[in-house]
């Protein structure tokens, strides 16, 4: 996209459609090329040993991992981005691109469980010190911090039980304390918080889930804050972090319906959302833009929307085996893990062993809902049927 400073930036749908395209260089194709490359050819060995050829192998970048990577940098306005094989491995290289042995790391206590993983076990044998904190804590993050502490891994809302967490509150205090701020930012998307402009400075994206949208393809996108950017483009080279052609070509086609796609996704899950409220067999509904959700305020301050990903609890006296009876009732949600896609899913929430630093929250069993793009009031009659099934 052509960066004029005097004039206003674009708005999002806009970017999805036109960012990272380069139609004029490639012959007038809206798409960018799917380049398929190891190698790439010199025209002579004064070239070669310049420096200056602007490709010099695949691993190293091609148009189309370009193009994908321009679009993510202009939609998070970061300083840059760099793809990852999966949203997992996005986490762990945005970790690596700023943790050394003998560093401490603050990870948050509702953080993605292969993410916890991650740091109980490559981290740990690293020697890097792990503390994990309670989400709900604000100011008093500021306590946790200590003179080795480089980073500080947040994620609002947990993708289980939905606990927000006050982002520019903690990036203040972590620049503060020269520490850098990683975010796992998949359940908004850029489009519902522009991570970067809230104090983020690695914020990432299991592209898998909303930016691709389809359920056939692992992708992360890792974006970076001018203080971030050079320790993640140093350690993403270092891996030979390398994502094929394909997959990231279905990423950047996927990007270019992700604002309508994530309106109609955040519409019918509200509309699920708010009378999964009103049903008797349920205790509460775990989504931030509910007014009733804890989280509520933070989310109206920061947020400018909501996905379709969202859990309910039922009332205490439901079992746990009534809980399942009820999922395998349901005819429209498919039963598995991701979410993302244009497709509804389910699975039952299970975070006992998960938390450390923090009570696991209260309530009967709990049930995640991904809201897709079917109909929304076929849904909700596919969610009743499993319900009367459950109290019959
Ligand atoms: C799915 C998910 C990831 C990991 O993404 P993969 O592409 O499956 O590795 C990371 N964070 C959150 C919140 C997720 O839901």
């Amino acid at each position: 996209m052509p960066s004029n400073k005097s004039e206003p930036a674009l708005r999002m749908d806009t970017t999805l459609a036109h960012a990272g395209r380069h139609s004029a260089e490639n012959h007038g194709f809206v798409n960018p090329p799917v380049i398929h490359a190891s190698t790439v050819l010199f025209p002579d060995t004064a070239t070669m040993l310049s420096g200056k050829q602007r490709y010099v192998y695949g691993r190293r970048g091609t148009p189309t991992t370009e193009a994908l990577e321009e679009a993510i940098t202009e939609l998070e306005g970061a300083a840059g981005a760099r793809l990852a094989t999966s949203g997992l491995n996005a986490i762990s290289l945005a970790l690596l691109s700023c943790l050394s042995a003998g560093d401490h790391v603050l990870i948050v206590d509702s953080a993605y469980g292969p993410t916890r993983h991650f740091c109980e076990t490559v981290l740990k044998r690293m020697n890097i010190e792990v503390e994990y904190y309670d989400p709900a804590l604000r100011a008093g993050i500021a306590g946790l911090f200590k003179a080795n502490t480089k980073a500080i891994l947040t994620e609002a809302p947990g993708s289980l039980s939905f606990e927000m967490q006050d982002i520019p509150q903690i990036a203040d205090i972590a620049h503060a304390r020269g520490a850098l701020v990683l975010m796992d930012n998949t359940w908004a998307t850029p489009l519902y918080f522009p991570a970067i402009s809230h104090g983020v400075d690695l914020s990432i994206q299991a592209a898998t889930k909303y930016i691709v949208g389809h359920s056939d393809v692992m992708i992360g996108t890792v974006a970076a804050s001018e203080r971030a950017i050079e320790g993640l483009k140093t350690t993403h080279g270092a891996m030979g972090v390398h994502v094929g052609p394909d997959d990231v070509y279905l990423a950047l086609r996927g990007l270019r319906t992700m604002g309508v796609r994530l309106r109609q996704h955040m519409e019918s899950g509200l509309t699920i959302a708010r009378w999964l409220e009103t049903h008797p067999l349920v205790e509460r509904v775990r989504h931030p833009a509910l007014e009733s959700d804890p989280g509520h305020a933070i989310w109206k301050r920061d947020f400018k929307g909501a996905c379709g990903l969202f859990a309910f609890d039922f009332r205490k006296g439901v079992t746990i085996e009534q809980s399942h009876a009820f999922i395998d009732a349901l005819k429209l949600f498919g039963l598995g893990y991701s979410w993302g896609g244009f497709e509804s899913l389910v699975i039952p929430v299970r975070l006992a062993g998960m938390r450390t630093a923090s009570a696991l929250p209260e309530g009967g069993p709990s049930v995640r809902l991904h809201i897709g793009l079917e109909d929304v009031e076929d849904l909700r009659r596919d969610i009743e049927q499993a319900f009367d099934v459950i109290s019959r």
